[in-house]
């Protein structure tokens, strides 16, 4: 059997027993899947969202990631997360919560895989300047340069653009662009990666503060997450040390708030009657926490925004990165050969220089944006 059989039917038949058996009703069945906007012929033994995940990962823009700052630079150290690793760490979060809700792992990971592949270097900062950079020809925005990233710019090689995702992956990246005017709800798997990528980067964004001194832990203790979390800890274990305790409070985070998100989003798929997909995309948002913790949360966040995103390093290496970009930036414009090669500038034939200057320097590393400006300032 080969793999461009187009006698195979659309999804594998193992596949379609083994979900119809494990998945839920409400969960995003492979064979229900609404396709890709270039049909291809199906894989003998691989889903559309297997596929799906496995392009993500062989793709270029998956393995730059590891070059690319989460909230702490490079140079600060090799404790703190990454882009990549912060990815890793949302996917496992997400199937965690997807194995116990009968939803598909399979899309979940892909999702997981694809939510920050458009992410520039240098962070949220690199995105700022890029949006400022480009206010007059559209902006710039993180979550729909991974859409242009997977739709367009990443190549596989054949004579189809991008990596003709499902459709089910590329609207649950499309939900992260417009959010705030779509009608309908996502997917649950759409929704479970959105709060595992919240539990996640609240979370090692502190871990990693902590770790950098950045921040201490008797003020991290101050905050009431933080603070109930450590609470768990000392009702488990005794006699633990600084790091153990520092480690096992982590944990209890990640795992407290996992759980908490799964009963929650239990107790709302029975009193809602979910039970189709549907009825998913009709009813309220449904994978949220407890009221009360959600609060925590949001306590917790506004606590890093002031003492670990604007930190003076963190403020010293923003201004470092916007100097750098804008330098960039405004040198590619003027004379944006040979530093972008002509095979990039031919395949956005088209598209405005600016735009095009935007996406070339979205898809560099902190390393490789760092070299182009010292190869283009001498
Ligand atoms: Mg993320």
């Amino acid at each position: 059997m080969s793999i461009s059989d187009t006698t195979l039917p659309p999804v594998p038949p193992d596949l379609v027993k083994r979900e119809d058996w494990f998945l839920a009703p409400y969960a995003m069945h492979s064979r229900l899947s609404a396709g890709r906007m270039h049909p291809e012929p199906p894989h003998p033994y691989r889903g559309p969202y297997q596929r799906d995940r496995d392009r993500i990962i062989h793709s270029a823009a998956f393995r730059r990631l590891s070059g690319k700052m989460q909230v702490f630079m490079g140079e600060m150290g090799d404790y703190h997360r990454t882009r990549l690793t912060h990815t890793m760490e949302v996917t496992a979060l997400a199937r965690t919560l997807a194995r116990p809700l009968r939803i598909n792992e399979d899309l979940v990971e892909a999702l997981a895989l694809q939510h920050d592949i458009g992410h520039p270097p240098f962070g949220h900062t690199g995105e700022e300047i890029l949006d400022d950079c480009l206010k007059h020809h559209g902006g710039f925005n993180h979550n729909r340069h991974t859409l242009r990233v997977v739709e367009a710019l990443e190549q596989r090689g054949l004579n189809l653009p991008g990596l003709n995702l499902s459709r089910e992956v590329l609207e649950g990246q499309s939900y992260r662009v417009e959010k705030q005017t779509l009608r309908q709800r996502p997917l649950l798997e759409v929704q479970i990666v959105e709060a595992a990528d919240s539990i996640a980067y609240d979370t090692h964004d502190a871990d990693d503060a902590l770790e950098l001194q950045l921040l201490r832990i008797e003020d991290l203790l101050k905050i009431t997450l933080w603070d109930r979390a450590a609470e768990r800890v000392r009702e488990r274990f005794t006699n633990l040390d600084a790091l153990q305790f520092r480690r096992a409070v982590v944990h209890e985070l990640l795992d407290w708030q996992t759980t908490d998100l799964l009963h929650n989003t239990r107790d709302r798929l029975e009193r809602l009657e979910i039970s189709t997909v549907e009825d998913v995309r009709q009813a309220e948002w449904i994978v949220r926490p407890d009221p009360e913790l959600a609060e925590q949360k949001a306590e917790l966040e506004s606590y890093l925004f002031d003492r670990v995103y604007r930190h003076p390093i963190i403020c010293k290496m923003r201004e470092e990165a916007d100097h750098l970009i804008r330098e960039v930036f405004a040198r590619l414009l003027q004379q944006p050969e040979p530093s972008i090669p002509a095979e990039f500038l031919r395949f956005n034939e088209g598209r405005e220089l600016p735009n095009i200057v935007g996406d070339f320097i979205a898809c560099q590393t902190d390393r490789s944006l760092k070299a182009l400006y010292a190869a283009l300032t001498g």
